[in-house]
């Protein structure tokens, strides 16, 4: 029997609030995000945020901005409550974080809070509590504290949501990241159980995107700087994307350093994402994730960014417009850098006049901290040195159709197989007689083996082949008995991320499944101590990272089962021999005779080709050589 229906009542005000911070605070980190807002809309230019126990037992969060006048500390708790508009129209063009006057009275329906906070000119600071609106003088400098204490106590249904504490720190830290990407000319500092976790100072654009996303971002990006404009379109309706995209060897096996800002505000934007990703379509091959950072500046009219309670998701006008701005920006880009040009000539200078033209007209862009960045590294060489146009081509002759006539696979010679030697990698003599995959003659551009069989002539993808020769064995090992595994004469040590952090503190079993040993030493920093046998040779570092970074997606308890194939894939691609390396007469043999010893071995885990066949009639086809 259902219940008789009950009477139809207005909610009590504190419910609807309560109700309305489900929307807004999820976990600590939404707190974090809001009030950094809020730091940032006073004028902060210096921001530090104190965590005990994850964020659960208290937030901090102090700025130096302007504060909030003692006579409105009472409305600032309110629900609706904002300095920020004052009517529909500001809505059009709202340049603060914040406008809905929501998170503070949220925040403090589910939790002890309370405002410390000074303005210019005031005689001592005041503070209020807002459970019960209590005001009193206090000590402070020009600026505001919030204290959020004891957070979800009354919601013990949320509060059981969260995870550990390193997961909900792992989290806090990422909001502050956001912030501090756009915002290099603030500085942020992260304390945790009294301990300095994060500290980045007010820098160039340049410098904070290396603090942040670490040194390697820089070296392997090119500078985006980019203005899509419609044909015979006016200047009010120009995008801008500027910013960095990385190379595709700065690819990652997770999308975590992906940042898009719309007017300066980090959004998730599936258009954006959509068009970035079709950018790197044919150089970025499987589930490897670009890395960037883009900056898109729209006219205000013509971006909606009040369509979710935490405003992290926006509405375009015209989303087809922001897809092409966004997917020729990376795609010129990366174009360019790999022409070999540098980032200041012909078609970059280009792109600049017609962003100054846009400028000169009645709409004027609004000012984005990273556009700085793209000038102050416009000139800069080394901001694609590091990345190799020749891996990059040879990743693209993967989808080239136009030598498809020519060249095709000859899986039949699978069937003459000789009997395999599961000899390691290395240097052995050449037994004479008629291999299928032939005799190696020579290595090209440190990419291809070029070996001549019976047939003609037989080119192989070196790094694919051997990735798979990796991934078999490894597979092999792994359904007799546990990977062998092999300490490290030295630990190999390296910076960890908060969240790296926590996955070996939570996948301690998991790691050891897979032959890998991986301690803290530090707050922040790991050690690898033991890998698989079978990549003794790998980058220790980048095998730990990549294999963290796959566990961190996957619930530790299934990682075995669900995803050590994948891992194996994770791993074979960093055990195998990397593209550029010089290889012997000898090695390439040695490499030729493992291939035709393993199963499978004429597919890379990705699914592309490792050898193919040219016959001597299709040699001869080519020069026209009649026979
Ligand atoms: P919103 O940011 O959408 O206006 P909030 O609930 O976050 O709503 O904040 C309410 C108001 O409190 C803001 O409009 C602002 O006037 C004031 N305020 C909040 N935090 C700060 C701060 N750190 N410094 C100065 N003023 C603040
Ligand atoms: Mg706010």
């Amino acid at each position: 029997m259902p219940n008789p229906p009950r009477p139809i009542r207005e909610l009590a005000d504190e419910l609807i609030s309560q109700i309305a911070a489900g929307e807004v605070v999820e976990r600590p980190a939404s707190v974090v995000r809001e009030l950094m807002d809020n730091a940032l809309d006073a004028g902060a230019s210096g921001v530090t945020l104190r965590l005990l126990a994850g964020g659960v037992r208290l937030i901090s969060v102090e700025d130096d901005g302007c504060g909030i006048p003692s006579r409105e500390l009472p409305a600032a708790l309110r629900r609706h409550a904002t300095s920020k508009i004052q009517s529909l129209s500001d809505l059009e063009s709202v340049a603060t974080m914040g406008f809905r006057g929501e998170a503070l009275a949220a925040i403090a329906s589910v939790s002890e809070m309370s405002i410390l906070s000074r303005c210019d000119g005031d005689a001592h600071a005041t503070l209020i509590d807002a459970r019960s609106g209590e005001l009193r003088p206090a000590a402070r400098s020009v600026g505001t504290t919030v204290e959020v204490k004891e957070l979800f106590f009354a919601t013990p249904a949320r509060r059981k949501f969260l995870k550990t504490d390193a997961t909900e720190v792992a989290h806090c830290i990422e909001a502050v990241r956001r912030h501090a990407l756009a915002r290099p000319d603030v500085s942020f500092a992260i304390w945790h159980e009294g301990k300095l976790v994060e500290q980045w100072r007010a820098a160039e654009p340049d410098a904070r995107m290396a603090d942040v996303l670490g040194e390697d971002f820089r070296d392997k990006s090119v500078v985006l700087d980019y203005v899509g404009k419609a044909p015979g379109a006016n200047a009010l309706l120009s995008v801008r994307v500027r910013g960095r995209a990385g190379t595709p060897d700065a690819a990652r096996s997770r999308a975590d350093h992906q940042f898009a800002y719309v007017n300066g505000r980090y959004v998730r934007d599936k258009v954006i994402t959509h068009a970035a990703r079709s950018a790197y379509e044919d150089v970025l091959h499987g589930q490897r994730q670009p890395v960037y950072v883009l900056c898109i500046d729209v006219a205000p009219t013509r971006v909606d960014v009040n369509v979710h309670p935490t405003k992290i998701e926006v509405r375009f006008r015209d989303s087809r417009e922001v897809h092409q701005a966004v997917r020729h920006a990376i795609e010129d880009a990366l174009a360019q850098s790999r022409a070999g040009l540098t980032t200041g000539t012909t078609a970059q200078s280009e792109q600049v006049a017609i962003g100054a033209e846009s400028a000169t007209s009645n709409f004027s862009l609004p000012p984005n901290p990273l556009g700085s960045a793209s000038a102050a590294l416009s000139g800069e060489p080394q901001g694609h040195a590091r990345w190799n146009p020749a891996s990059w081509q040879q990743a693209r002759l993967g989808t080239d159709a136009s030598a498809g006539h020519v060249v095709r696979d000859l899986g039949a010679l699978w069937d003459r197989q000789a009997p395999g030697s599961n000899a390691d990698f290395a240097p052995k003599p050449l037994p004479p007689g008629d291999w299928p995959l032939g005799r190696a003659l020579a290595q090209v551009q440190g990419v291809y083996i070029l070996a001549e069989n019976a047939t003609g002539l037989v080119i192989v993808d070196m790094h694919a082949a051997h990735e798979r020769i990796v991934y078999e064995r490894l597979k092999g090992q792994l359904d007799t008995a546990q990977l062998m595994r092999q300490q490290l004469l030295l630990p190999a040590s390296f910076a960890a991320t908060p969240e790296e952090m926590a996955v070996v503190d939570a996948c301690g079993d998991a790691l050891e499944a897979l032959g890998l040993e991986i301690g803290a030493i530090s707050a922040r920093s790991l050690a690898v101590r033991a890998v698989p046998a079978a990549l003794a040779q790998a980058d220790a570092v980048e095998l730990a990272r990549s294999v963290l970074a796959e566990l961190s997606q996957h619930d530790a308890s299934h990682v075995i089962q669900r995803a050590q194939h994948e891992l194996l894939a994770t791993m074979a691609c960093h055990g195998a021999v990397r593209a550029n390396r010089k290889l012997t007469v000898e090695e390439m043999n040695a490499l030729l005779r493992q291939m035709e010893a393993t199963e499978r071995a004429d597919q890379c885990n990705h699914g592309r080709p490792t050898w193919r066949q040219l016959s001597m009639r299709e040699l001869d086809a080519l020069f026209l050589r009649g026979r």
